[in-house]
């Protein structure tokens, strides 16, 4: 390379170009992520001119993200209630939507002294690590379907040094005869032919993290029918579930038997989270 050479190479030029393609936020992400420098080196050298393999990384990532894949898997990284999660396409990238499920857990936890938690379909470990974190003297279980996920999920947990007991398996398959105090779950709920599965983020996401049959509840349906086999007295349930179906859980649950069935809105407000009660 020469002067002549017409390539931009500072990291000005640089973070305004990938901003027109990508945004301004992103594109500075992808440019931290391809120098290595933090967001203040970055600043701070502003007029700096970085190196051929530099740019070479930085035109790389932008492709990817131009192609649509999600900003979390290319940076294998996303920021979960205060946690730094590691993410791939193996896992659900953890929504905001879900934090409104671990806040609601908190807050019922907040009067138990040991509680048992059961996290279905953990994926990244998100909710398992996000209760750990606040509750160390829970005891927590989380399982998952796939392999993949649940060696992300491990992965995490040993990162963040909080423990969890991760179990392989289809729902309450690998916890047969056991009872919990609590039950979590973002269980896939989009309907199979839902447009949205091909837009966006969710369209490089795990499928079967994210379709459940006809109308989207075929898991949900079937997690709460099985639920009071594994829930103690006053045991409580808090699912995830879409943006319309609240009515149809809350009535699953009730039909199932259990008390106080209500749902609390996300933070856009859309009823996004559905619990229950067990009797004692
Ligand atoms: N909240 C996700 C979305 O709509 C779906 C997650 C799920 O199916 N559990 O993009």
């Amino acid at each position: 390379m020469t002067h002549a050479d017409p390539t931009p190479r500072k990291l000005s030029t640089l973070l305004q170009e990938g901003s027109a393609a990508v945004g301004r936020l992103e594109a500075r992400i992808l440019l931290q992520l391809a120098t290595g420098y933090t967001h203040a080196e970055l600043i701070a050298r502003d007029h700096h001119e970085v190196t051929s393999e530099q740019l070479t990384h930085y035109t790389s990532l932008l492709g990817r993200r131009k192609q649509g894949e999600p900003i979390a898997y290319i940076v294998g990284t996303r920021e979960f209630h205060g946690l730094n999660l590691c993410v791939g396409p193996a896992v659900l990238i953890p929504r905001p939507d879900t934090e409104t499920l671990v806040d609601l857990a908190i807050d019922w936890l907040a009067s138990k002294a040991a509680p048992s938690i059961l996290d279905l379909g953990t994926g990244s470990g998100a909710i398992a690590l996000a209760l750990a974190k606040a509750y160390p003297h829970a005891r927590i279980t989380a399982i998952d379907a796939s392999t993949a996920a649940l060696n992300m999920a491990k992965h995490n947990g040993q990162q963040l040094g909080l423990d969890v007991e991760w179990l392989h398996g289809n729902w309450f398959e690998p916890v047969a005869a056991r009872r919990f105090d609590l039950i979590v779950s973002n269980p896939p709920y989009i309907a199979a032919a839902d447009p949205h599965l091909t837009q966006g983020d969710v369209a490089h996401e795990p499928l079967s993290a994210l379709v459940s049959g006809h109308d989207g509840l075929d898991d949900l349906r079937h997690i709460i029918q099985l639920a009071p086999e594994h829930l103690t007295p006053n045991g409580a349930i808090m699912l995830e579930h879409g943006y319309d179906q609240a009515t149809s859980v809350c009535q699953l649950l009730a039909q199932t038997g259990f008390n106080n069935v209500g749902s609390t809105p996300d933070l856009t407000g859309i009823l996004r989270v559905s619990h229950g009660q067990l009797a004692s």
